[in-house]
């Protein structure tokens, strides 16, 4: 047993914040956030050693009492709590207060925001399979985050580079891993002064027989798979290229659609979208008379509601939507604002799940709570 840095005891062995983050991250890739979203590590040092966990929805001031009475000194909170610009930190705003306390008792704060929002465990799955729908699917996948990966390897070498870079990630899409393609061909290349050539000599042409292997890769992972390619790569220079791909990468992405088992009239969709989500009430404008496509998308997704109905959605449930939205939409969708919390601390549970595997694997006696309070700062009067 050792002491941590804010006086709690934990047992060995120690998981610092960096390496929770490191596996946390590859679960939840920063690099799929929305590009003007801030998420990651918001308050505290990297090197701190994790005593207990606490996971909630939003950073208020009964969350962080909440973390010093559980011992815990990493906090991870769905919305960033540091988003605007500060201007002081300062006792005087709702943000300085919560600052202050988490600095003063050394705890440390995570968001993992619309990155939660966009993996398949996460925030719009979660929903959608309360709500029983099935066979789902992303309903805006995430454009502009693929790559394709192509290098030129002599004959003897392909199956090591080949290794190396599917370790780092290339080659991995939905349910399959280790995914290639090869073409063989023959290289030429002539040695200039100075070089150190694996195959010929200097001066001379040469020719080997090489092949074009190409890879699928997550664009956020691409520096560490051309590390690993050269790395096993033997040549001095390795030739390769990387193209940035147009497809759009249905692995991730915003809300979720799928189909009820059987269809159900709107008003059994009401009550059981009522019940499930344990709301005691929420705002709707008509749309078709039998729903079976539905779409979701917790928290404000009225951008999204575009992609449901193409998509042949016949509800969709989100939150925050304007009345003239609901207006533009009446008759074509049924669209349901069940309330920002509402839709979105169905997650917690999924998150704590994720979280306890990480620790479990590292062996690390932290506990991790799921907070006891509610976040939601809108109530009903009924
Ligand atoms: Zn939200």
């Amino acid at each position: 047993m050792s002491r941590s840095t804010n006086g709690t005891f934990f047992l060995n062995p120690p998981v610092t914040v960096k390496e929770f983050q490191k596996k946390f991250e590859k679960i939840a890739p920063p690099a799929i956030a929305w590009k003007g979203d801030n998420v990651g590590l918001q308050i505290g040092r990297e090197s701190d050693i994790i005593t207990n966990i606490l996971v909630a929805l939003d950073m208020t001031m009964d969350i962080a009492v909440e973390a010093k009475k559980k011992k815990a000194n990493l906090i991870i909170v769905h919305h960033p709590l540091l988003f605007h610009p500060l201007k002081n930190i300062t006792p005087g705003s709702r943000v300085g207060e919560i600052v202050l306390y988490l600095t003063e008792q050394r705890i440390n704060l995570y968001a993992a925001h619309t990155n939660l929002d966009s993996v398949k465990w996460g925030v719009n799955f979660v929903l959608a399979k309360m709500l029983t729908v099935k066979n789902l699917s992303v309903l805006s996948p995430l454009k502009e985050s693929l790559t394709k990966v192509v290098v030129f390897v002599p004959l003897q070498h392909v199956e090591r580079v080949a290794e190396s870079m599917h370790d780092a990630g290339a080659g991995t899409f939905s349910k399959y891993d280790t995914c290639s393609f090869r073409t063989e061909g023959t290289g030429t290349f002539r040695g200039m002064r100075d070089a150190q050539p694996f195959l010929g000599e200097v001066g001379k042409l040469e020719r080997a027989q090489e092949i074009r292997l190409e890879m699928l890769c997550e664009t956020w992972k691409i520096n560490a798979v051309l590390s690993a390619m050269m790395k096993a790569h033997p040549y001095e220079e390795v030739a390769y290229d990387i193209y940035p791909l147009s497809n759009k990468n249905t692995e991730y992405g915003l809300g979720a659609i799928g189909d009820l088992e059987r269809p159900l009239t709107e008003k059994q969709f009401l009550a059981m979208a009522k019940k499930r989500l344990g709301v005691p009430a929420f705002r709707f404008s008509k749309g078709p008379k039998t729903i079976q496509r539905v779409a979701v998308c917790g928290g404000s997704g009225s951008e999204l509601i575009n992609d449901a109905v193409n998509r042949g959605a016949d509800a969709m449930i989100t939150a925050d939507i304007k009345y003239h939205t609901f207006q533009e939409f009446e008759g074509r969708i049924l669209l349901i604002d069940a309330g920002h919390y509402e839709t979105e601390h169905h997650v917690l549970p999924a998150v704590k799940d994720s979280i306890k595997k990480i620790t479990e694997k590292k062996k690390s006696s932290a506990k991790i709570f799921m907070t006891e309070h509610s976040t939601n700062p809108i109530h009903y009067f009924l």
